[in-house]
């Protein structure tokens, strides 16, 4: 593509497009990267440039792009039809979409209601469990409990459950009230507690706060081993079951969200294996269409379902939906990442790379200086830089060392975002070993550069 093209793009996209959590003076003085193509675990700029997808193009991606199955089903499907309603119609893609998640959940889990958005599945999640308290004689248990730091998505309900001060103090007016206690990462890394002792204390803070809120706690929510936008907060599964009992000793749902850490990602297919946790609804997005369709869905167990059944005039149904709710393009798409995690058993293949990540970063990461902490689950992991790592002093965010170390990375062919200064790494589940090489000396390299200067 030509310059004049370029300058053309750039042009428009500073004066018409306003893009999401991003600072747009700051933005507007840079040039963008702009992206034109795909190819496997590679994106393409307009001007032929090559990057490597280190982070799944924002934790959706899963095999590669312009994967040749996946574009056929998205074809094929446009051929029949790309859209149809789901209220009071239905249609082939959802239904055998549906029927193949039940298939692959946690058991239990027997109901498939769509959405667009990871935010909306756990939207959905929130209102199902409300009202199935309503419709189930306990009026009176309202209230969520959340881990400090969650992040939910950014529609005005998850945002209940995921405040973080920095991005949401703006709209803290309008958020309806929800409780917090501190996952073991909190007490391991901020109090220097053994993982052990971390992982007590927590649970018993949880026990302490969900015992004054007995009686009025609806759910539990929770992204099971992983709080992925937190900056990669990983928890043992230890956590994951313990607190979840306390949860349902007080009578209240577990809602697990599996926006990102579904499909894969931590090396299992879903998070809740790692402990056998078996929640009342699972909220799933991001990967479930291998990073092609906007599509979420929220999975429920039968006795919730059963909770909202009645005649017409009952009024107990769930009055919830969107205009693109069960979209055929999307639920194709996603029967067809279905058929390559079983044809391709991407889950198994992609334990040597687990390895490899974990290796690495245990090895040469963890010996540089200015790292504070590294922390995986799967192939999800976020590494901590700090002023003084050995006294958790952070960088002054003026330094924005974070962003200068993944616009390094960008200069070497690597597309990674931090969180803060938190670098995180996510790439495709199809990375094979010398792309995962390639990306680890990239970001290895880098963060040299922007700490050892
Ligand atoms: C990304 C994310 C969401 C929100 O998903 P969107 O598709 O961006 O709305 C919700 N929960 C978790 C755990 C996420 O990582």
């Amino acid at each position: 593509m030509s310059s004049a093209t370029y300058e053309t793009l750039k042009r428009d996209d500073h004066r018409y497009l306003w893009h999401p959590f991003t600072q747009m003076r700051v933005w507007m003085r840079d040039d963008p990267l702009i992206i034109e193509r795909g190819e496997g675990n590679y994106l393409i700029d307009v001007s032929g440039r090559r990057y490597l997808d280190g982070v799944s193009s924002l934790w959706c991606n899963v095999h590669g792009h312009r994967k040749p199955e996946l574009d056929r089903a998205l074809t094929e499907q446009a051929g029949r039809i790309a859209h149809s309603t789901m209220l009071g119609l239905a249609n082939v893609p959802a239904i055998e979409l549906g029927r193949e998640l039940v298939s692959i959940a946690p058991s239990g889990l027997s109901r498939v209601f769509y959405s667009d958005s990871g935010a909306e599945a756990v939207e959905v999640a929130i209102r199902m469990a409300a009202q199935y308290w309503q419709l189930t004689g306990q009026p009176g248990r309202k209230l969520f409990l959340a881990l400090t730091e969650s992040y939910h998505g950014d529609t005005i309900g998850s945002v209940s459950l995921g405040y973080s001060e920095q991005f949401h103090r703006h709209i803290r007016g309008l958020l309806f009230p929800a409780i917090k206690t501190d996952p073991p990462h909190v007490f391991r890394f901020y109090r220097r507690m053994a993982p052990e002792a971390a992982v007590s204390e927590a649970l018993e803070a949880a026990a302490r706060v969900i015992d004054e809120h007995r009686g009025e706690l609806a759910a539990l929510i929770i992204e099971p081993m992983m709080q992925g936008a937190a900056g990669m907060w990983s928890h043992p599964a230890d956590y994951l079951s313990g607190i979840a009992r306390l949860a349902r000793d007080a009578g209240a749902l577990v809602i697990a969200d599996e926006v990102a850490t579904g499909f894969g990602r931590t090396g299992a297919m879903f998070a809740c294996e790692h402990a056998g946790l078996r929640p009342d609804l699972l909220c799933m997005g991001k990967g479930i269409t291998g990073g092609y369709m906007p599509l979420a869905a929220t999975l429920a167990t039968e006795e919730i379902f059963e909770a909202f059944l009645g005649e017409a005039n009952e009024y107990r149904a769930f009055y919830y939906g969107h205009t693109y709710t069960g979209n055929p393009l999307a639920a194709a798409v996603a029967r067809a990442n279905l058929g390559l995690f079983r044809d391709e058993r991407v889950v198994e293949r992609i334990q040597p790379q687990i390895k490899q990540l974990s290796d690495d970063l245990d090895g040469r990461f963890a010996a540089l200086p200015n790292v504070a902490d590294i922390r995986q689950c799967g192939m999800m992991a976020g590494i901590e830089l700090m002023e003084d790592a050995q006294r958790r002093i952070s960088y002054d965010s003026s330094r924005t060392v974070g962003h200068q170390v993944i616009r390094r990375a960008r200069d070497k062919g690597v597309i990674i975002r931090p969180l803060g200064d938190v670098i995180i790494l996510m790439p495709p589940l199809s990375i094979g070993e010398s792309e995962l090489k390639f990306l680890l000396d990239a970001v290895y390299d880098s963060i040299r550069e922007v700490t050892l200067r």
